[in-house]
Order: structure tokens, then sequence, then C-alpha cells
């Protein structure tokens, strides 16, 4: 067996109790443990001199413990042991708390190295809970950099330390280097074991800087690589479509909407059919905030594409989405003898046979479809144009299939609100153009939203009922269906219950949530769309993209459980009229964290920039997660810090790509692909 797979009870000091906590945070094998890098780093400077100890600063010592260790209980759980330590130059006290057995752990006149924070107090210098070692003289002079781990509760940094340091000990010979010698040589690249040591226990900051710096180049270029691999695969090498329209139609059925395009949506229309004009084919990201209007751009583009002759496809990312555009759509584009379907999941298998046959005979022109048109036997005749809407819900992979589908390469739109980092946006489209909507149609008012805590439930009930007597309609979103032990979060079901029967008694209430079957779900939708419903509480299944303009306000229970991308989604829901809309978000939290996140909602109504708190607030690892956005986790990279080195990545896989030796470009595509494409196939974007 390949010795990095062994189990990490092999390793002394690991039994089966911690290699069950190791588990918990994905450790498993000796590979899990050497790719456990550290959290953090804390820098020892070289030993100082007693005398010389400034107010406040880590500082390293080398010290003797004097006389007697002095325990003081202050109540039953809390004990305080005192302790001077010497040097030649002055004493300072050692204070632990809770860790009454220090006293026999140290023996006077021995001398001992110790590090931590030094606070005057009493007079004197203290050490609260320092780090105590035995003194070495090699370690006097030099500055040490010390690994800090995240911890799982039963574990201790020793632990990892020890795990860590005996796994990379064992498997020295054994750990495979995943960048190609080319790439290393190139890009002058630490050699891989020397970084996987230095990541781990650094010998010096440089050490740390040139092994980090590898190990993140590895990471990104590996995925960056199978990115390509999968377009290799699942792209076509076939020639772009070049689009021809009747101009004057096209003047006429954007003179005819119901009503004038924003400057933003002229600009950004002109920009995509720009594109179709040309035989390269379009790769291009429409962003516009929620309400910004992406719908008509997509019918106007789809018009294009019939009008050439193509079929067009317009994937979104839920039914009851799919079914919304569908409607719009097709009292756009129906007046103008184009033949519009709707494929989901959740049709019965006649009808769905029967749009895929006219589909694949060229009846069908436009389709808005869900994931279902992902199938492999839904073929088209002539697919030239691929849109996705809110198309961080749509994975790389898939964007691919639904290309593959086309004769030739389909051109591709893909509409969204959320805003991506840049980086991101880098490695997963390269060299996709980007069009703004920044604009939203006039006379739209900024959505009024306050935080509020639950007590004020009262309150807003009374609102509800007033808003209802205007004629105007109400979201109330909560975020689980169903009881659950652990989170005490209200669920759709049992507030429809109570609402219904108490509160809201005599208004007309309506539930959906993503556990009803599709034909319940779209009824709903239909009802509250036409005026039938006056409060549809919901659960997030309302997120994206749902229009229904009279609706104007939003209720979010227990907003802090939601990130605050989900939130201006949410909130986006309202605000679709020139009416004046709120949003109210009800959530008791003390932590401090939450209610700045909440705060951030009340002040601002712009995307870009509540995406951009979020980013600082969560950091770039939760942010980007695996959990939240079904982003791989990075294990080492940080897309906000590491830009610099993402460039090079891509530097570096350009240069692959364009390798004359295609045996080892090929050997370097697949190698990813095998690594990643499992993983691959959930990324979406977020
Ligand atoms: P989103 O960008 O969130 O997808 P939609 O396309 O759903 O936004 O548009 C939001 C609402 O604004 C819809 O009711 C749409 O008909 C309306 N709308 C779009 N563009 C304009 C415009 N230029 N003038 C007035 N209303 C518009
Ligand atoms: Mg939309």
């Amino acid at each position: 067996m390949d010795i990095v797979k062994e189990s990490v009870q092999t390793i002394k000091g690991i039994g089966p109790k911690k290699a069950r906590l190791l588990g918990k945070v994905g450790v498993y094998t000796l590979q899990d443990a050497i790719d456990y890098f550290p959290r953090d780093y804390e820098i020892h400077p070289g030993v100082t001199d007693i005398v010389d100890i400034r107010k406040g600063e880590f500082v390293s010592l080398s010290v003797k413990f004097q006389g007697r260790p002095q325990v003081l209980r202050k109540h039953k759980n809390m004990s305080i042991l005192r302790w001077t330590a010497k040097d030649d130059t002055g004493s300072i006290v050692c204070v632990w708390f809770n860790q009454p057995y220090r006293a026999n752990q140290y023996k006077v006149g021995v001398p001992y190295y110790i590090y931590g924070k030094a606070e005057f107090s009493y007079g004197g210098i203290q050490i609260h809970n320092p780090l105590v070692k035995e003194y070495v003289r090699e370690i006097h002079n030099q500055c040490q950099i010390i690994p800090v781990y995240s911890l799982v509760e039963g574990l201790t940094q020793k632990d990892f330390k020890n795990l860590i340091g005996q796994a990379l000990n064992r498997t020295e010979k054994g750990i495979e280097d995943e960048l190609p010698s080319i790439v290393r040589e190139r890009f002058k690249l630490a050699d891989k074991g020397y970084s996987l040591y230095n990541i781990h226990f650094p010998k010096h900051q440089q050490a740390l800087e040139w092994s980090r710096r590898r190990l993140v180049f590895e990471e990104l270029f590996s995925i960056q690589m199978a990115l390509y691999a999968i377009k290799e695969k699942f792209g076509t090498d076939n020639q772009g479509l070049i689009f021809q329209w009747d101009n004057k139609k096209m003047d006429k059925f954007i003179k005819d909407l119901p009503f004038a395009l924003t400057g933003a949506q002229k600009r950004v229309v002109g920009e995509i059919l720009e594109d179709l004009r040309k035989e390269t084919p379009m790769n291009r990201l429409v962003y516009g905030d929620v309400g910004s209007g992406k719908t008509i751009v997509a019918a106007i583009a789809l018009y294009a594409a019939v009008m050439a002759g193509y079929q067009g496809v317009l994937m979104a990312p839920t039914e009851i989405l799919a079914r919304q555009h569908y409607e719009t759509l097709k009292t756009l584009l129906e007046g103008c003898g184009i033949h519009i379907s709707l494929l989901i999941g959740g049709m019965d298998n006649k009808t769905k046979d029967q749009i895929k046959d006219n589909l694949s005979q060229g009846v069908v022109d436009v389709i808005i479809a869900t994931h279902a048109v992902l199938q492999e036997d839904v073929q088209f005749n002539n697919l030239g144009l691929v849109i996705t809407d809110e198309q961080h819900r749509f994975g790389v992979r898939q964007r691919a299939t639904i290309a593959q589908k086309g004769n030739n390469d389909p051109h591709m739109l893909v509409m969204s609100a959320t805003p991506i980092p840049r980086t991101l946006a880098l490695i997963f489209y390269g060299d996709l153009d980007i069009s703004l909507i920044d604009e939203l149609p006039p006379g739209r008012k900024p959505v009024k939203t306050y935080h509020v805590p639950a007590s004020m439930r009262n309150r807003i009930y009374g609102f509800i009922r007033k808003q209802t007597m205007l004629g105007y309609q109400t979201y109330m979103v909560c975020p689980l269906i169903e009881e659950s032990d652990k989170i005490a979060v209200q669920s759709a079901v049992e507030l429809y219950d109570e609402l219904s029967s108490g509160p809201l008694k005599g208004l007309r209430l309506g539930l959906l949530h993503g556990k009803m079957n599709p034909e319940e779900k779209s009824c709903v939708m239909k009802k509250f769309e036409e005026g039938d419903i006056d409060v549809l509480i919901s659960t997030t299944v309302i997120e994206v993209g749902v229009n229904v303009a009279n609706a104007n306000l939003m209720i979010i229970e227990n907003a802090d459980r939601f990130g605050l991308g989900q939130l201006h989604q949410l909130r986006g829901r309202v605000g679709r009229s020139n009416s004046q809309a709120y949003c109210i978000l009800i959530a008791d939290t003390k932590s401090s964290k939450a209610k700045e996140r909440m705060d951030i909602m009340v002040r601002s109504n712009n995307g870009f920039e509540i995406s951009q708190k979020d980013l600082e607030l969560r950091g770039p690892g939760e942010f980007l997660g695996v959990r939240q956005h079904g982003l791989p986790e990075f294990k080492i990279a940080n897309l906000i810090r590491d830009m610099d080195i993402l460039k090079e990545v891509q530097t570096a896989a350009q240069w692959i790509l364009e390798l004359r030796d295609t045996g080892l470009k090929n050997s370097i595509l697949e190698k990813a692909y095998n690594k990643f494409s499992h993983k691959l196939e959930e990324i979406t974007l977020n």
C-alpha cells in the first residue's frame, strides 16, 4: 500500500480515540495529516533579557524558576498558579489559570525557554499561560516560527505537531510531486518535500514564504488544469456561428416592448448583439443587481438567435423560475411567431417526450428549462445560443455539457446577480467578457430595510395587514421546513398553521416549500402571481429570480442564519415596481458579527457593496467554502490574498496548453482531470 494512505493510527501516540477526533477534521491518513496546514504561525523572537522587555510584547526568555510555586483557589472551579522566574537581569511572574499540575512539571534551578505576552501588573511583569520548553542553546538567538493548527476538542497543538512531524518523516520518499518539472523550473518553485516540511516546521521566514508560494501554486495550477481538461473533453472544436438577422424587425421588437430599455440595458444588448455577429463564440457574463432587468436582455438575444435560424435555450436553476421565465418570454416572443416550450423535471413523461421530439426536429425554437435539459436524450436540431440565468447554480461541467449539444460551439451567455470576486472569475471563466447592468429601471426606490427583534412580531403582523389592505402582497421566508432538534428554527409549515389560525386569520395565506411536488408549487406560485394569495409563507425556494411586482413586503425570519448574498437575493424579490417596498429582518442576535451583518443590509441596497462586506466579515474561507457555495475548499490558497500567484498560475497553464509536446500536455491535463473531475462536477459559483 501507498505509505501516504496508511491510517493515522500507525503513528506513535495516535490511538483509536485520537484517530476518531482527527476524523472530525477530515484527517484519516498520513496524506491527510500532511495536508492539514497550519491555520497561523506564532513568531517567537530570539531570547530577550528581562530588563529589556517592553509592555505588551511577545517575548522569548531564558529563565530559571525560583522558590515555591503559589497556588490560589478562587472558587471551586478556578485555581491560579503563580511562579517567579529569573534571568541575570531581572524577574517575572508566570501565571497559569486552572493548570495546577504545572507546579510539578518544572524544576527549580533548571534553565527553561518560555514564551508569551508580557503584561505589566502589580508593579511587575507577568506572563499568562506561558509556553515552557526545556532550554537548548541552539534556540537562543534564533527567531522561531511555530505552527498553529485549528484544533478539535480533545486534541492539542502538540498532538498535531507530533502527528504531522512523524507523518512527514515516514512519507518523505512517498510523496508525489504534482507539479510538472518544467513548470517547477520555469517558475522557480521550491521542491515539494522541502515545502511540505517548511509549511509545518518553517526553518525561517523565507523558507515559509517559498514553501507557501509553491503549495498555493500547485493547488491553483491543478484546479486550473482540471478546468481546462473539462473544456477540452466536453467542449467542441467547431467554429462559432455567425448570426444574421433583420435589423428592422429587431428595432421594432425592442420598440414594442412594454417599457423602454434603460441606458444600461441598451448598452449591454448592444454588446451581446455585436458578439452574436462574430465567428468566435460569445462567452459573456451579464452581471446586474437584482431587479435590474436581465430577463429582457435574454429575450432579445433569443429573438436574434431565432431570426438567425437557430434554437436557443434558457436554463434556470429552479422549476419555479423556469416556469416564470416561460410565461414572461411567451408573451414577448410568441407574438413574433416564435415557438417556445418549457422543459422541467416535474412534467409527465409523455409531455416531455413530445417536447424532446419537437426540439430535435426543430419545431421548438426556444426552450426554457431546468437541469432536465442536460439529460443525454435531449437533443437539439441546431442549438445556437445557451443562456443560463443565475449562473452560479450551474456547474462548470453542466455548462460544458449543454454547449456540446450544439452542432457547433454555441454562443454562451450567463446572467447573474451575484458578484463574484475577480479571482474566481479568472479561474472559472478565464477570458470571459463581462457586461454590467448598473442601472435600475426608472422610478425604483430603494427597499426600506429594518432589523427588528422577534418581540416586535405583533407590530409586524399589523404592518402585514395594513399592506394587504392597500392591495399589496407579502413574502415571509423561514430558513427550514422541518423541525430540527439542534437549531430551533421556526418551520414554514408550523408558521403557516400558526398564522392562519392566529395573528393573520382572515388573510389569504399560501405555503411554499421544497418538499411540495412541482404541480403544488406552481399552483401556489400562480395564485400568488395572480394576487389570490396575500401572504406567501415560504422557504428559500423563492430566493432566486422570482418576479411578482405587486409584492412589496419581504419578511425574513431568523435573518441572521442567512448569508448576506442570500438576504440580498431575497430582498430583491420586492421593490420591483414603483411603490415603496419594505424588508424586515427578524433576528434576535447578541453576536456583534451578526449585528454588523444586519446593519449592512439596513444601510445598503447595493449587491456589490454587500458582497464585498460579506467577504470581509466572513473571510474568504467561509465565503468561498464548499458548504455555502459549492466551491472546492482550498487547502492553502487564499483567493483574495493570492491574486499574484494566481496570475502566474494562469500564465503557466496557458503555456502548458500551447506546448508543442502534445504527449506531455495531454498527460498533464489527464492527471489534473482524474484528480479533480469528481469534485468539479459539483462546483458551482455563488
Ligand atoms: P432581474 O435582473 O432581477 O432578473 P427582471 O428581469 O426580473 O430582473 O426584471 C425586474 C422587473 O423589472 C420585471 O418586472 C421587468 O419587467 C421590469 N423591467 C425590466 N426592465 C425594465 C425597464 N427598462 N423599465 C421598466 N421595467 C423594467
Ligand atoms: Mg432574474
